[in-house]
C-alpha cells in the first residue's frame, strides 16, 4: 500500500464509528492478517551492558522480569552496538549506519548525513502513527533532528520531577541552541547570562524533591544531569501513554537506566552485597583515561543493585504490555544504545575503549503471539534495526541502510560477517578519521585500532570464543587472521573518509 493512502485510510477509518482503529487498546488488531498492521515498539535501556545479564551467563540473577520477557522473545546472543555512547550508538539505531556515515561523532554530535530523511521515522512513515520519548538529552537531540516526521513527541524532561531549564520559553525555538548553552553552562562551566538563575532554581527544587524522596531512594534520586526522576513516574508515564497510542504505532522510547548515577531503590541496596562474586582484575589499558577513580568493584555491585530495581519497577510495563494485548499486536524490541564497563582504568561509557561490556548490549524481540523463546547466536548489529523494521512493517528497506535484516525476522545468520563499531568522539564530524577506535569483529575474532597520534597508534586482535575476557592479544602471533582483517577494517575506514577528503 502506499504511504499517502494508508494514512489517508487511517483518518477516514477514524471518523468510521464501525472502525477499529482508534478503539481502547483492549478491543484491537488481535485479527490482524498483515505485518503492517502491528505496532512497533521500540524500549531502549541505556548504558545497559548484555555482560551483567544471567541470560547472557553472568552469575548475578539482575532482572528476572527481564528474563520472563525474554522467555517469550527472540534473544540475540551476539549482539553489538556500533557506538559506544548514546550518541553514536543511539544514531546507529535511528538511521541503520555506522557511525563513519551518520558521523554523529561527538558528545554534541547530530547526524550530519543528510538527517532529514535518512532516519527510522521517514523510513517507517508509511505505516503508522508515531511517538518518541528519551530521557536522555543527547539521544533526544538525535530525536529532534526528526521531529517532523514524530507524531508525538514527548520532551525528555516529560516525567522526571522537575523541568529541565532548557525547556524554558527562552529557547522555544530553537531546541539544539538551548541545549548547547544549557550543555554548555551545565557541564562544562560556561557563562550563558541566564545561568545563574537556572542553577539556582535547579538546585532548589532538586533538593527539595531529595529530601522529599530520601526514605526511597537513601543514596539520591536517579538524575540525568537535566532532570530528577524517579523510576516510578517514568514506567506510570510509559504506561499512560501507551495506554492510549492510536494503533498501529511506531514508538521509539528510550529510558535512561541504567545509566549513571547508579540510583537503587531502598529495597535494593544491599543486594549482591557478599554474594561472592568479583570482578576480574584486568591491566590498566593505554588508551584508558582513567577519569574515575571510584571502585570498579563497588560501582559494578551498584550497578547491578540498580538493575535489579529498574527491573522490579519496569515489570509493570511488561505486565502492562501482556493485559493490554499490546504484546500480541506489536513487535517489541527490547534493546540498548552501548554497554558499560568495569575494567582497564576506566568506569561507565565514556572511553576510548572498545570491548565487550562496551559494545556487547542485549537484544530480545517479540514478536506478535510469540509463545516460546527463540535464541540467536549470529553476530548481529544495531545497524540491523532500521532494515529490519522496514521489513517488517513492509515499507522498502532504505538503500541507504549499512545494516542487514535480523535473523529470525526476515534475514539469515551469516558466520563470516562483518560487523564494526567506531569510537571518534575527538574527531571532527567534517574531517577525515585520524583519532579514533575501530573494531571489526568477524567469527571468532575481534580486531581492534587505537588511532591516537603520536602517543597511541596499536592493534589488537582477541579470539572472543577462546578467550571471552580479550586478554590475550593475538596481533602479533595470529598474523594470518590480524593482516586480512586490518586490510579490512582499514578500507573500510578510507572508504567512508572518501566525501570528507579535501
Ligand atoms: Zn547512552
Amino acid at each position: 500500500m502506499n504511504p499517502i493512502s494508508r494514512r489517508e485510510l487511517l483518518k477516514l477509518l477514524s471518523l468510521a464509528p464501525l472502525a477499529g482503529f482508534l478503539q481502547p487498546l483492549q478491543n484491537l488488531m488481535a485479527s490482524s492478517a498483515s505485518p503492517n498492521g502491528y505496532n512497533i515498539l521500540i524500549l531502549v535501556f541505556d548504558a545497559w551492558s548484555a555482560h551483567h545479564l544471567p541470560i547472557y551467563g553472568y552469575p548475578r540473577e539482575t532482572m528476572p522480569h527481564v528474563n520472563s520477557f525474554a522467555n517469550h522473545a527472540i534473544v540475540y546472543h551476539n549482539h553489538t552496538s556500533a557506538g559506544t555512547f548514546t550518541v553514536p550508538g543511539t544514531a546507529s539505531i535511528l538511521t541503520g549506519l555506522y557511525p563513519w556515515s551518520h558521523r554523529a561523532l561527538q558528545l554534541y554530535g547530530r547526524i550530519i548525513r543528510a538527517h532529514d530523511t535518512h532516519h527510522m521515522f521517514a523510513a517507517l512513515r508509511a505505516s503508522d502513527s508515531t511517538l518518541a520519548y528519551t530521557q536522555n538529552k543527547w539521544a533526544d537531540m538525535l530525536l529532534d533532528q526528526a521531529r517532523q516526521d514524530i507524531d508525538t513527541y514527548i520532551r525528555s524532561g516529560g516525567f522526571d520531577l522537575q523541568k529541565p531549564s532548557y525547556e524554558s520559553p527562552f529557547f522555544k525555538n530553537d531546541t539544539y541552541a538551548a541545549y548547547m548553552s544549557f550543555a554548555t553552562d551545565f557541564i562544562q562551566g560556561g557563562s550563558l547570562y541566564l545561568a545563574p538563575f537556572m542553577r539556582y532554581f535547579q538546585r532548589r527544587t532538586r533538593s527539595q524533591e531529595e529530601t522529599l524522596y530520601e526514605g526511597t531512594y537513601p543514596n539520591g534520586l536517579p538524575n540525568t544531569i537535566t532532570g530528577v526522576f524517579t523510576l516510578k513516574d517514568v514506567v506510570d508515564g510509559t504506561i499512560h501513554t501507551l495506554g492510549q497510542i492510536k494503533q498501529p504505532t511506531l514508538a521509539y522510547l528510550h529510558f535512561y537506566p541504567p545509566h549513571d548515577p547508579y540510583a537503587p531503590t531502598a529495597e535494593f541496596l544491599e543486594k549482591f552485597n557478599n554474594d561472592g562474586y568479583h570482578l576480574l582484575k584486568k591491566p590498566v589499558h593505554p588508551a584508558a583515561e582513567q577519569t574515575d577513580h571510584s571502585d570498579p568493584e563497588k560501582q559494578s555491585l551498584r550497578y547491578d543493585q540498580y538493575l535489579a530495581s529498574w527491573d522490579a519497577e519496569v515489570s509493570r510495563l511488561f505486565d502492562f504490555l501482556d493485559t493490554s494485548g499490546l504484546r500480541r499486536n506489536s513487535f517489541i524490541f527490547l534493546t540498548s544504545d552501548h554497554g558499560e564497563t568495569f575494567e582497564r582504568g576506566e568506569i561507565g561509557h565514556f572511553t576510548r575503549l572498545i570491548f565487550d561490556p562496551l559494545i556487547h548490549i542485549p537484544l530480545f524481540v517479540s514478536t506478535p503471539g510469540q509463545t516460546e523463546r527463540q535464541d540467536i547466536y549470529s553476530r548481529t548489529s544495531n545497524v540491523d534495526l532500521l532494515p529490519t523494521l522496514a521489513h517488517l512493517t513492509g515499507n522498502p528497506i532504505p538503500n541507504w541502510s549499512e545494516g542487514s535484516l535480523l535473523p529470525g525476522l526476515g534475514g539469515v545468520g551469516d558466520a563470516n560477517r562483518s560487523i564494526f563499531a567506531l569510537d571518534a568522539k575527538q574527531n571532527s564530524s567534517f574531517e577525515p578519521l585520524t583519532q579514533y577506535t575501530a573494531s571489526l569483529t568477524k567469527g571468532d575474532y575481534r580486531l581492534t585500532h587505537y588511532m591516537y597520534p603520536p602517543n597511541i597508534q596499536l592493534f589488537e586482535l582477541y579470539n572472543l570464543a577462546k578467550d571471552p575476557e580479550e586478554l590475550n592479544n593475538l596481533y602479533s602471533k595470529a598474523g594470518d587472521v590480524a593482516k586480512p582483517m586490518q586490510d579490512e577494517l582499514l578500507n573500510t575506514l578510507s572508504e567512508a573518509d572518501q566525501p570528507y577528503r579535501k
